[in-house]
């Protein structure tokens, strides 16, 4: 039997061709501008959801694919989407995803009207990824640029290259060459599988990057109204002095989870021990974030608390990454 992928247009650059630089085309009209997807065999059903930039899509959005993907019977799912948020929402559909069937999520850094457009190279890369045995169990995956990105690793690291997405940690779990998958490596674990929360909104959890000089002072007030809160800090978790007393008390409420802003590496626990330091922050009741970046940090600390999760078994999930 055939492979049978379903793939869901969100929008985004993939899917902008005219110059107002609005996304407009439908996903059939994507599929049909890609050059030997009707050679794979692969069989596809396509569907479109939204045609948004990925700056504008939100949870609702995410919930209404998630249903989409589990009412689906499909070998695999491709999602096209605006590039400028695909780290949050892959990471977001991997929290959620609880099949085995891979969800991979692709896009495009050249409209589909200029020289060199990827849309139509980054499609037929996803698909054959999303038609593979060997994709099976590794949840949401990015593929660009023939490249497999783990969806918990991956990051948009430049704004306008080929090959702006790259994981930090270990690099890419495989690649596409000559029109086959090559998985290289699998994670070790992956923190997956809650699915969707049932009913209530989405709690809110805040991101705050430490920068140069910030006394830290507007700390209480960003805090104010959240549910959970992230801090970036600098290196391997680090605030100014004056940060303490002000995170410490936001900890005390709800919790608090340090990542790294250098978008690479782990947070330390048990290095430094100056006001601000890792070690400070943590005797301080924060949560440090290990190998997730900071964005990625939010998203499980949102899921975690939309399941109503305590704080012992936060802590455990943080442990794990
Ligand atoms: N602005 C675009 C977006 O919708 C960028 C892209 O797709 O590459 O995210």
């Amino acid at each position: 039997m055939s492979a049978r992928v379903l793939l869901v247009g969100l929008g985004g650059t993939i899917a902008t061709a005219a110059a107002d630089g609005m996304p407009s085309l439908t996903a059939q009209q994507l599929v049909s501008a890609v050059p030997g997807l009707d050679a794979t065999g692969i069989e596809l059903d396509v569907r479109d959801l939204r045609n948004l930039p990925g700056a504008s899509l939100g949870f609702d959005d995410l919930a209404e694919l998630v249903r989409l993907i589990r009412a689906a019977s499909v070998t695999g799912v491709v999602v096209t989407q605006g590039t400028d948020t695909i780290e949050e929402t892959a990471y977001l559909l991997d929290l959620l995803h609880d099949g085995a069937q891979p969800v991979v999520v692709t896009g495009a850094m050249r409209n589909a009207s200029l020289a060199g457009a990827d849309g139509p190279a980054n499609i037929l890369a996803a698909v054959r990824v999303a038609a593979s045995p060997q994709a099976r169990d590794l949840g949401c995956l990015v593929v660009m640029a023939d490249e497999i990105h783990a969806a918990a690793r991956v990051r948009k690291t430049h704004a306008t290259s080929l090959g702006a997405f790259t994981s930090a940690n270990g690099g890419p779990l495989g690649y596409v060459s000559e029109g086959t998958v090559r998985i290289v490596q699998r994670p070790v674990r992956r923190e997956a599988g809650r699915g969707l929360p049932e009913g209530g909104t989405a709690p809110r959890v805040g991101l705050i990057v430490a920068t140069l000089g910030d006394d830290g002072s507007s700390l209480p007030v960003l805090a104010e109204g959240l549910d959970g809160l992230v801090v970036a800090g600098f290196g391997v978790g680090h605030v100014p002095a004056t940060w303490v007393e002000h995170l410490a008390a936001v900890a005390r409420r709800i919790p608090v989870v340090l990542a790294s802003r250098t978008g690479a590496g782990f947070v330390a626990t048990a290095t430094y021990g100056f006001a601000g330091s890792e070690r400070d922050l943590i005797s301080n009741g924060l949560l440090a974030a290990g190998g997730l970046d900071a964005y990625k940090a939010r998203l499980l600390l949102l899921i975690l608390l939309w399941h109503g999760v305590g704080r012992a078994e936060i802590t455990e999930a943080f442990g794990r990454t």
